[in-house]
């Protein structure tokens, strides 16, 4: 388990300062349903959400309330054309398939909050599972993806060489309880528009002087 290089204090200090920067930070992968949110979470692995949002959103459009049957009545061969632009589309459509039949059969076509029956299907692993859960259920998970890895590295929540699943255990031992459900939207926001991976902004960063990386890296100005 990797050390957590920083005070509790600081940590402490670390998550308000983020609470009050994003409080507006949510998912931006588009969905009406819960159905959508795992389609779309599933097929953003690798790849961007705008990428998603692209490929997805004329579907939505179409049929507001497109579900387990509608992807099953579209079949493989036409949904990996409408995403034939994201990363792995074959593999995805297939996947997507495969959950779809699934949710179908086993789950009357809902959305299980449950994290086994969500990791049994096709295309879910821990990453997946972990923002359904949260986003959806409201479970107080933080799912690591490149963004959240990066952040949680650069502040010193977790060494550098830990694994995904080291950060995510490290950072739930850092951030305060209260905190737990909200964070890992903020982590996200703070990756993805200010702790950016080649060029993060520092100086606009309202934890640069908390931040072990802060001397290390240059501000875009
Ligand atoms: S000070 Fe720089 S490296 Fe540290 S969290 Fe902020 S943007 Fe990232």
């Amino acid at each position: 388990m990797p050390k957590i290089k920083i005070s509790k204090q600081k940590c402490t200090e670390i998550f308000e300062r983020l609470a009050k920067t994003w409080p507006h930070a949510k998912c931006e992968l588009v969905h009406n349903t819960h159905f959508q949110l795992l389609l779309a979470v599933m097929l953003s692995a690798q790849t961007t959400d705008k990428s998603v949002n692209k490929a997805l959103e004329p579907l939505f459009i179409k049929k507001p309330h497109f579900s387990s049957k509608d992807l099953i009545k579209m079949g493989e061969d036409k949904f990996y054309e409408a995403i034939r632009q994201i990363g792995l589309a074959p593999t995805k459509a297939k996947n997507a398939l495969a959950m779809a039949k699934i949710l179908e059969e086993k789950h009357g076509g809902m959305v299980p909050n449950d994290r086994d029956l969500l990791e049994e299907l096709p295309g879910v692993g821990r990453k997946t599972a972990n923002v359904v859960l949260n986003v959806l259920f409201q479970h107080p998970l933080i799912a690591v993806d490149t963004h959240v890895e990066r952040v949680a590295k650069r502040l010193g929540l977790a060494s550098s060489e830990a694994s995904r699943l080291e950060v995510e255990e490290a950072l739930m031992k850092a951030v305060p309880e209260k905190y737990l459900v909200d964070v890992h939207h903020w982590l996200i926001f703070h990756g993805r528009y200010l702790c950016i991976a080649r060029k993060p902004r520092c100086l606009d960063c309202p934890i640069q002087d908390i931040c072990p990386k802060r001397l290390l890296t240059s501000s875009s100005r």
